[in-house]
C-alpha cells in the first residue's frame, strides 16, 4: 500500500503560492493552489512545472479566495487537471470575481511586455488568460462548513471557519488509512473580525499545518475591545479633518474584505454621530462585485457571519457610491472635497487609486489613509514611512497630503495563532509550520516547541513528510 504522505510545493518559506499536496491510498489531493505573487524572484515559478502532473491529480480543496491560495488553479486546469475544485459559496462567489480579474492582468502584462520588447520569450504569453480563468470556475463544488464531504475512497473533508474573508475555511483531512487527521490552518483571520466570525477551534488532530504570516509579532493596533477603540478614534479624525478644511481622503484598499472592513468603521463612526455622512466613493469594479457578495450574506444570515449581523444591511447610515466605469473614475478627479474615495490596489501598485493619489497627493487638506499591510517597495510602504515624493505614472508627485495608517489586519498574530494551535484536543503529535517568511515561520516554530512542547517544523519547498510516523 502506498505511504499517505504531504509534499510542500508552495507558501513553504514564502507568503504566496499555497499548494500541499496529499497523496492516500485512495487518490492525490491538492489542498490550495495558489499563485506566486510579489517579488519577480517568486512570480517565475508560476512559469514552473509542478512536481506532480495536474492531470493526475483527483481533486482540489481551496481553503478561500485570495489569489495566493486559488489563483493557479486556471493554469492547474491547461495543465490537464480534471477533479472538481471543492471550496464553501463564499469562496466560490469571491472565486468567480477574482480569478477572471487575474486573468485580464495576466494579459495586460503580456501585452505591455510584447510593446516594450521586454520579455525573455516571444511574444510573451500570459500565465492565462481571462477566458481560462471562467472555464476554470466550472470545476467550483460547493461545500457547507462543519459538513464532511468525502473526496476520494478513504479521505473526507470538513471546512471549519477561519474568520479570514468570507468563505475563508481551515479544513480538517480526514483519512482511514492510515488512521490520521491533518488539519490544514489556511489564512487564519483575527477573533476581532467585525462582520466574520472567529476561527473555530481545532478540536481533534493528529497533524496540524498552520500559517505563519504574522509567527514572530503581535499586531500593536487598538482594536476594538470595547475599551479602547483606536481604529475608529483615528478614522474619526481623519474624516473630521476633511470635513473640515474641505479635503478628500483616499483609502487604498484590497478589493475583497479591507473594503468591507474600512466601510463599516465608517458606517459605525456616522451612526454614532462621530463623523459627519460625507459622499463615499467605492472606485474599484472588483471592490464592488465583492462588496455585492458580502452584502448578500450578510442578509442572507450566513451562517459566518457575526449573529447580530445577520438578516441585516451591511450599512445603515452610509451608502457608498460603486464607480465602476473609468469615466466615472476620472470624473472623481474634478470633484471637490469633502469626499471619501476607497480604491484599489491595497499597496498602491497599480489600479485606480494611483490617478487618485496623483490628484489629490500635493494638497495638505487632503489626507492617505493606510489601512493593511504594505509590502516593503511598495509605494504603500513608501507613503507609510514618511515619503516626501511618490512617483506615479512616470511623474515625480510631491506628497503635501497627510498620511495617516492604521492596522487593518485580516491575520491572525503569533498570540492568536497559538490560541488557535492550543485549541486542538488532545494535542497533536506534530505542526508543521508553512505561509510564512522564515524568520516568521523559525519564531512559531520556536513558540509552538516552547510553548505546548509539540514537535513543530518550518517546511521548505518540495519537503515531503510521511503521516503516521513521527518527525
Ligand atoms: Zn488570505
Amino acid at each position: 500500500m502506498k505511504t499517505a504522505q504531504l509534499t510542500f510545493i508552495g507558501g513553504a518559506g514564502t507568503v504566496t503560492g499555497s499548494k500541499t499536496l496529499v497523496e492516500t491510498a485512495g487518490g492525490l489531493v491538492l489542498v490550495d493552489c495558489g499563485l506566486f505573487q510579489g517579488e519577480k524572484r517568486y512570480r517565475l515559478q508560476n512559469w514552473d512545472p509542478l512536481p506532480v502532473d495536474p492531470a493526475s491529480i483527483d481533486a482540489v480543496l481551496l481553503t478561500h479566495a485570495h489569489l495566493d491560495h486559488c489563483g493557479y488553479l486556471p493554469r492547474l486546469v491547461n495543465g490537464g487537471f480534471r477533479g472538481p475544485v471543492w471550496c464553501t459559496e463564499g469562496t466560490r462567489r469571491l472565486a468567480a470575481i477574482v480569478l477572471p480579474d487575474s486573468g485580464h492582468l495576466q494579459e495586460e502584462e503580456a501585452e505591455w511586455a510584447n510593446r516594450m520588447g521586454f520579455s525573455r520569450h516571444r511574444p510573451a504569453l500570459p500565465l492565462y488568460t481571462k477566458d481560462e480563468a471562467v472555464a476554470s470556475l466550472e470545476r467550483f463544488r460547493t461545500v457547507d462548513f462543519n459538513t464532511p464531504t468525502p473526496i476520494v475512497e478513504g479521505l473526507r473533508a470538513t471546512w471549519h471557519r477561519a474568520g479570514h474573508i468570507l468563505g475563508a475555511a481551515s479544513i480538517a483531512l480526514d483519512l482511514e488509512r492510515p488512521a490520521r487527521r491533518v488539519v490544514f490552518s489556511g489564512d487564519l483571520g483575527r477573533s476581532l473580525h467585525p462582520l466574520l466570525l472567529p476561527p473555530e477551534p481545532i478540536g481533534a488532530a493528529d497533524v496540524v499545518v498552520t500559517e505563519s504570516t504574522y509567527g514572530d509579532e503581535p499586531h500593536h493596533d487598538g482594536t476594538l475591545t470595547g475599551v479602547s477603540d483606536g481604529v475608529g478614534e483615528v478614522m474619526a479624525e481623519v474624516v473630521n479633518r476633511a470635513a473640515r478644511y474641505g479635503g478628500v481622503v483616499v483609502i487604498p484598499a484590497f478589493a475583497v474584505d479591507r473594503t468591507e472592513v474600512v466601510l463599516w468603521h465608517l458606517d459605525r463612526l456616522v451612526a454614532e454621530g462621530r463623523v459627519p455622512d460625507l459622499p463615499v466613493f467605492v472606485d474599484s469594479p472588483m471592490a464592488c462585485r465583492a462588496l455585492d457578495v458580502y452584502r448578500s450574506e450578510l442578509e442572507a444570515g450566513s451562517p459566518e457571519v457575526r449573529p447580530e449581523l445577520r438578516g441585516r444591511p451591511l450599512f445603515g447610515a452610509i451608502d457608498p457610491v460603486p464607480v465602476v466605469t473609468v469615466e466615472e473614475s476620472k470624473a472623481l478627479n474634478a470633484r471637490r472635497g469633502p469626499m471619501i474615495v476607497v480604491s484599489a490596489s491595497g499597496m498602491a501598485t497599480g489600479g485606480r487609486v494611483l490617478h487618485h493619489l496623483a490628484r489629490r497627493l500635493g494638497d495638505h487638506r487632503n489626507t492617505i489613509l493606510i489601512v493593511g499591510f504594505q509590502a516593503p517597495g511598495t509605494r504603500g510602504d513608501a507613503l507609510r514611512h514618511g515619503a516626501r515624493q511618490l512617483k506615479l505614472h512616470g511623474q515625480v508627485h510631491e506628497v503635501k497630503a497627510k498620511v495617516v495608517s492604521i492596522a487593518l489586519s485580516a491575520h491572525a498574530d503569533q498570540s492568536e495563532l497559538l490560541r488557535w494551535l492550543a485549541s486542538a484536543e488532545p494535542r497533536p503529535e506534530a505542526v508543521y509550520v508553512n505561509h510564512g517568511e522564515p524568520d516568521a515561520s523559525a519564531a512559531l516554530v520556536a513558540a509552538v516547541t516552547g510553548r505546548f512542547g509539540i514537535d513543530a517544523v518550518a517546511v521548505t519547498p518540495g519537503q515531503q513528510v510521511r503521516l503516521g510516523e513521527r518527525l
